[in-house]
């Protein structure tokens, strides 16, 4: 029941061991840590589902299991959907800059959104998830969690733009999504949202192979 987890960020990866390991009983989930020969591909394609494909498809090359791979962003609608799938580094490459890229990426949209007022400071976050098998079948679902972004930076818990995202569904407590509990995060998000709908697909095919062996 081994998959290969198929991502260099550690938070994500928590947050996806979570999320496959509640649905998908005795699943054995690996990391990068876990496995030799991974390397991350140049995420290149215009779409979300695109790059989750190339990383997830680079994780069966590099290591002979099933490998899952979530591609994320968040798309905001003053800016046009942007940052999108450039959320990550959004900011660029700053040489120097002591500060961690999510914090520069955060003053970096705050900055931009400083003159959008408050009605008009809507975005989602989006998540595509590819399911990849050694025998070339492959799997892409998607999920979103809608929102606005607020002023400032709130919160710890989380990672990324959680600090300045407030979910419909906590706006009456206007909580970001730095200030919810995990399993609160993981109920409303993009990313349990695409892995709940991914889990009885990879329990299938994970017991069929188990059958076959
Ligand atoms: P990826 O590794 O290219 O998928 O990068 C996704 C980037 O989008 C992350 O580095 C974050 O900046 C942002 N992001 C994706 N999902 C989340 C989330 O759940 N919370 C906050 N930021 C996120």
């Amino acid at each position: 029941m081994k998959v290969f987890l198929a991502s260099a960020n550690a938070k994500k990866v928590l947050e996806m061991q979570r999320i496959l390991a509640e649905h998908v009983p005795g699943i054995e989930v690996l990391g990068i840590g876990d496995v030799e020969g991974y390397v991350e591909p140049v995420e290149d394609e215009p779409t979300f589902a695109g790059n989750a494909l190339l990383k997830a498809r680079a994780g069966v090359a590099a290591t002979g299991l099933p490998s899952v791979a979530d591609d994320s962003g968040l798309c905001v609608d003053a800016l046009n959907g942007m940052p999108g799938v450039l959320s990550a580094r959004w900011s660029g490459r700053v040489v120097g800059d002591k500060r961690s890229v999510d914090a520069r990426n955060n003053e970096l949209l705050l900055d931009q959104l400083h003159d959008v007022p408050d009605g008009r400071r809507g975005a989602h976050f989006a998540c595509a998830v590819a399911w990849v098998l050694p025998d070339g079948r492959e799997r892409v679902v998607e999920g979103r969690m809608d929102g606005r972004i607020i002023r400032e930076q709130r919160g710890s818990g989380g990672f990324g733009y959680d600090v300045v995202f407030v979910a419909v569904e906590h706006d009456a407590e206007d909580l970001t999504s730095a200030e919810l509990g995990p399993g609160e995060k993981d109920l409303i998000s993009h990313r349990g949202r695409a892995l709940r709908e991914l889990a009885p697909y990879v329990a299938a095919d994970l017991s069929d192979a188990g059958s076959r062996d």
